[in-house]
C-alpha cells in the first residue's frame, strides 16, 4: 500500500519526515501512516506540475484520452480491492464502496472519450472570406482539494476532467482518506501517466491547502468540501486572483405528497437519508410531508429505520456503517439536544451506539426527528450524519417554499403520482438537482452536478459543464481575404 506523497513520478516522504495515521472508523484499526506534508512539499509538487505542463498540454487530446482509458481499465481490474479499501478507510458499506469506485470508472471513461470531442463551435463570420471558431485551451496547474465522503468518485471528477483538457494537477485529498488517494494515484502511475502530470500531497487542509492556493503557479483551485472551508478557500483564492470552483454543503429534502406511493417514498427516504450514514453531500436530511399522509408515512419510516443494522461495512449484515471520525460523532450527537430545545421529538435512534463492538468505532443510531419546524436548526444546518427531520406541510406550494428555504441548494426530490405536481416542482424548486419519484441521490456522470446558493459558486461538475471549469475558451478568427477587413466598420462594402 502506498503511503507517501507522489511528486514528479516518485513516491516520496514529506521533507520533514512527519507522518499521521489513517484509521478505520468502524474498528479503530490503524490502516497506515501517511506523509504529513508542509509548505516545502507543496512547493515541490507544484513545481513538478508546472514543469510537466507544456509537454502534457502539447500531447494530442486523443492520446491523453488513451491514457485515461487505461486508467479506466485498471480501475475495473482493481474495483474490488479499491472498494474494500473505501469501506475500511471511509466506512461506507461495501455495496456503496463499489458504487464509489464505479462512479470513478464511469467518469474516467467519459472523460477519456472527451479527448476525441472537446467540442468548440464554428460559426459564420460577419465578414466574407473569414472563419470564426472557438476551442478549449488548458489553464495550467490545477489544485484539486477533495473531501472524504466520496474518496474515489470526487477526485476522479476533478482529476480526469483537468487532465483531458491538458492541465496538470496537484491533488490534496481529505486527511481522513489519504490511503485511498494514494491507491487512486498509483493507478494513474501504472497506466503510464508522465511524471509530474499528477502529483499527490497529503497533510492538513489549513496548511497544505493554503500553501497550494497561494502558490503563483497554481492557476485554478477546484474544491469540494464544507461551506466553511469553501468560504475560506474562496477568500484566499480571491486574494491571489485565482479561478476557483466550489462544491459545498447541502440540506437536501424529499417532498412526499398526499398522492405519493408511500412504500416507494419510504424506500427512497431510507436510502437517501441513511445510506453512507447520511454523509453524502446529497443526503436527504429533511422529509417534507403533506399533512394528509404524515402519520402513515412516519409510522412506516419508524418501523423501517428502527430495524437498520449498524456495523462494519465489510459485513453483509450491515445496513449502516460508522460516521467518519470522533469529531463528527460528537457533532451529530450535539444536535439531539438542539432538536430537543427546538421542540422536535426523537422518534427513533437519537444517540451514539456502543453495543458489542460498536464502541470501537464511531456509530450513531439512525435517527428520525418528528414535529420539526421549517426554521429549526435541525432543518437548516448540515448535520452530516444519519439524522432526518420530518416537517409537515399543508400544500405543494408550502412544500416547495420549505424545500427552497435554506442557505444550501444541492438536491431535492418529490414523490407524487401527479404529473402536474411533478412539473410544478421541477419548475419551482431552486436546487441544482431535482428528482421525481426517486431519492435525492443517484447522480450520473454525464449530467451536470452541483448546487445553488451556499452549495456552490455557479460551476457544475460532471457532463459537458465540467469542461468549463477546467478550460479557457479561445476564440480564433482566420481572415483569408488578403486585405484588412474591419469588423463592425467595413460592413457597407460587402
Ligand atoms: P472539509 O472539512 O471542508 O474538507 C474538504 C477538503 O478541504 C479536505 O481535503 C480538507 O483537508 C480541505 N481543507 C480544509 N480546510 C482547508 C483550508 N483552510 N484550505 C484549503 N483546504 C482545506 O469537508 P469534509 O468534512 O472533508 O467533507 C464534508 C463536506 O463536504 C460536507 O459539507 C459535504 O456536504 C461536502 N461535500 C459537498 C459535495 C458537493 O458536490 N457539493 C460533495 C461531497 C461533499 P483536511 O481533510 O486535511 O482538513
Amino acid at each position: 500500500m502506498h503511503n507517501q506523497n507522489y511528486i514528479d513520478g516518485k513516491w516520496v516522504a514529506a521533507r520533514s519526515g512527519a507522518t499521521f495515521k489513517t484509521i478505520n472508523p468502524a474498528t479503530g484499526e490503524v490502516i497506515t501512516e501517511v506523509a504529513r506534508s508542509s509548505v516545502e512539499d507543496v512547493n515541490r509538487a507544484v513545481e513538478a506540475a508546472a514543469r510537466a505542463y507544456p509537454k502534457w498540454r502539447a500531447m494530442p487530446a486523443p492520446k491523453r484520452g488513451e491514457l485515461l482509458f487505461r486508467v479506466g481499465e485498471l480501475l475495473v481490474q482493481r474495483k474490488e480491492e479499491l472498494s474494500r479499501l473505501v469501506t475500511r478507510e471511509m466506512g461506507k458499506v461495501l455495496a456503496e464502496g463499489r458504487g464509489d469506485v464505479q462512479e470513478a470508472i464511469d467518469m474516467t471513461y467519459y472523460m477519456a472519450a472527451e479527448g476525441r470531442r472537446m467540442s468548440g463551435y464554428t460559426v459564420p463570420s460577419e465578414l466574407p472570406n473569414k472563419y470564426a471558431m472557438s476551442i478549449r485551451d488548458s489553464i495550467g496547474v490545477v489544485a484539486a482539494i477533495t473531501p472524504w465522503n466520496f474518496p474515489v468518485a470526487i477526485p476522479s471528477w476533478k482529476i480526469t476532467a483537468a487532465l483531458i483538457l491538458g492541465n496538470t494537477v496537484v491533488y490534496k485529498p481529505a486527511s481522513d482518506t489519504p490511503a485511498l488517494a494514494a491507491a487512486f494515484v498509483a493507478i494513474f502511475e501504472e497506466a503510464g501517466l508522465p511524471a509530474g502530470v499528477l502529483n499527490l500531497i497529503t497533510g492538513p487542509g489549513g496548511e497544505v491547502g493554503d500553501a497550494l492556493i497561494g502558490h503563483s503557479e497554481v492557476k485554478l483551485v477546484s474544491f469540494t468540501g464544507s461551506t466553511e472551508a469553501g468560504h475560506h478557500v474562496s477568500i484566499r483564492a480571491a486574494e491571489h486572483l485565482k479561478r476557483v470552483s466550489l462544491e459545498m454543503g447541502g440540506k437536501n429534502a424529499i417532498i412526499v405528497m398526499d398522492d405519493a406511493d408511500l412504500d416507494l417514498a419510504v424506500e427512497g427516504i431510507v436510502w437517501s437519508a441513511f445510506g453512507t450514514s447520511g454523509q453524502r453531500c446529497t443526503a436527504a436530511s429533511r422529509v417534507i410531508v403533506h399533512k394528509a399522509v404524515n402519520k402513515e408515512l412516519t409510522e412506516k419510516l419508524v418501523a423501517r429505520v428502527s430495524k437498520l443494522r449498524l456495523g462494519d461495512g465489510l459485513k453483509d449484515s450491515t445496513d449502516v456503517g460508522p460516521v467518519i471520525n470522533e469529531a463528527a460523532l460528537t457533532k451529530i450527537n450535539s444536535y439531539m439536544e438542539v432538536a430537543h430545545h427546538d421542540g422536535a421529538e426523537i422518534l427513533t435512534g437519537g444517540g451514539i451506539a456502543t453495543d458489542g463492538d460498536l464502541h470501537k468505532g464511531f456509530f450513531f443510531k439512525p435517527t428520525l426527528l418528528g414535529g420539526v419546524t421549517r426554521n429549526a436548526r435541525v432543518a437548516q444546518e448540515e448535520i452530516f450524519g444519519p439524522v432526518a427531520a420530518i416537517i409537515e406541510v399543508d400544500s405543494l406550494q408550502e412544500a416547495i417554499d420549505v424545500n427552497n428555504d435554506t442557505k444550501f441548494g444541492l438536491s431535492s426530490s418529490i414523490f407524487t403520482a401527479s404529473v402536474n405536481n411533478a412539473f410544478t416542482a421541477m419548475r419551482d424548486i431552486t436546487t441544482g438537482i431535482v428528482y421525481v419519484n426517486a431519492g435525492t441521490i443517484g447522480a450520473e456522470v454525464h449530467l451536470p452536478f452541483g448546487g445553488t446558493r451556499g452549495t456552490g459558486n455557479g460551476h457544475r461538475e460532471g457532463g459537458q459543464a465540467v469542461l468549463d471549469i477546467f478550460s479557457e475558451w479561445k476564440t480564433l478568427y482566420v481572415d483569408f481575404s488578403g486585405k484588412l477587413q474591419r469588423a463592425q466598420i467595413d460592413t457597407e462594402e460587402i
